[in-house]
């Protein structure tokens, strides 16, 4: 797949995006438009290998599609990114698992939307702990989890979860399991009435499944934690908040542009700012390229994904960009002042500071720089 071909795609879903954002914001709906024309264009399944119907595209390739999207709606970028980071789990552990090659071969034919049930009341956002359970029954399991989050779950077609491995199992000793719309419930517990990111329509259910145990998948949930998810999930959440951040600076450039032409050699008050802002931005952009070079050779290496420094650099990842991503906005926002605070000028970024405020929230990082900190106490111990 050449490149070009996979962003010249994108760009026509970003459009959709991009005319229906405001409106998704608003009354917090699902971007249906948007994500059926990533269906129309056959962008949910570019990350399945091409033997099975996808089109092998890269960590990359996707962090550049979400970083565009983020430009025009963020919570289209979020529904892409967090899709995405569910079939990285399934490429890089389903590959040995006849059903779960065969789900993936059904997600690129189908364009199927797939879920995230990880966060659950009791343990909220502790990846590496779950209170649910299977439940063995002959062939199958059942499992019945209160998820006090899963965004655009009703818009599903399939929902990856994370449980214990039995009734009897330590909290971290987790699986995580394909359930597909026609095995589970979802019996609606909390709205999603938020701030921002308000079209990942993030609700919470009662969420009751029951199905084959092929559908889980053979590696414990914490090596596919580790291996692919952690980065999958910090790189491709990182590059749509550059998204956004690139729009709201954006934004202010185009109004130091505006300010200069009315006063001519006049330097415009935001201008410094402006230049501070963007070089954040390059620090972001920048982090996050090493971030995808240092994923790319810990493949090669053996064992590499699974060391403390790679954990650790993933992490530093995100607590950094979700931090970037927040000044960036607050600096345009100084820049474009009362139009940049009014919600209905071209300079408006107040969505996107809305949006951008969830980005150190989704697992907290207070709550990663202890996970860092305990990790580093572990270490030096030994
Ligand atoms: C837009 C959006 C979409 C989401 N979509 C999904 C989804 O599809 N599926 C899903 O499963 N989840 C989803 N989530 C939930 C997300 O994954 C987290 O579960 C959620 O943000 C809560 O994280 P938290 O428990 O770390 O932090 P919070 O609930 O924000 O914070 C809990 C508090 O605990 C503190 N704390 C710090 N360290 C620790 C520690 N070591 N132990 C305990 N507490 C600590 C934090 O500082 C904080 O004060 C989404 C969240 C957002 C914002």
């Amino acid at each position: 797949m050449a490149q070009s071909d996979l962003m010249d795609r994108a760009s026509q879903a970003a459009a959709v995006a991009a005319q229906y954002c405001e409106e998704v914001d608003a009354s917090a709906r699902f971007p249906h438009e948007a994500i059926r024309a990533m269906r129309d264009s056959r962008l949910l399944g570019v990350m399945i290998p091409r033997d099975l119907g996808g089109e092998d595209a890269s960590l990359a390739d996707i962090a550049e599609v979400c970083c565009l999207l983020g430009q025009h709606c963020s919570s289209t970028a979020m529904v892409y990114a967090m899709h995405q980071i569910k079939v990285s789990s399934l490429v890089s552990h389903g590959r040995g698992s006849n059903w779960h090659r065969d789900f993936m071969a059904r997600v690129a034919q189908d364009q199927l939307l797939l879920g995230s049930s990880t966060t659950e009341a009791g343990t909220g956002g502790d990846l590496g702990a779950s209170v649910c359970a299977i439940e063995r029954d002959g062939n199958d399991f059942k499992v019945r989890k209160e998820a006090s989050v899963i965004s655009y779950a009703r818009q599903s077609d399939a929902i990856l979860i994370t449980t214990r491995r039995a009734p009897d199992a330590p909290a971290s000793d987790q699986v995580m399991a394909v359930l597909t719309k026609d095995q589970y419930t979802l019996e609606k517990t909390a709205d999603w009435n938020t701030l921002g990111m308000r079209g990942t329509c993030s609700e919470g259910f009662i969420f009751e499944g029951r199905a084959p145990l092929e559908q889980i998948f053979p590696e414990p949930f914490a090596d596919i934690a580790g291996r692919s998810m952690l980065a999958h999930a910090h790189i491709l959440w990182g590059s749509l908040w550059c998204g956004i951040a690139m729009n709201a600076l954006s934004r202010a450039q185009a109004y130091i542009r505006a300010e200069a032409r009315k006063k001519p050699g006049a330097t415009p008050a935001g201008a410094a700012r402006v230049g501070a802002a963007a070089s954040m931005l390059q620090l972001m952009k920048s982090s996050l390229k090493t971030a995808m070079q240092r994923y790319e050779n810990a493949l090669t290496t053996p064992d590499e994904l699974t060391t403390m420094s790679f954990a650790l650099d993933m992490n530093n990842l995100k607590i950094g960009v979700s931090r970037l991503t927040v000044e960036i906005i607050q600096e345009a926002l100084m820049v474009c002042g009362i139009h940049g605070y009014k919600n209905d000028t071209p300079y408006s970024v107040g969505r996107h500071l809305r949006d951008a405020l969830s980005a150190p929230l989704m697992i907290n990082n207070d709550r990663i720089a202890g996970n860092t900190e305990l990790a580093r106490r572990i270490y030096t111990a030994r």
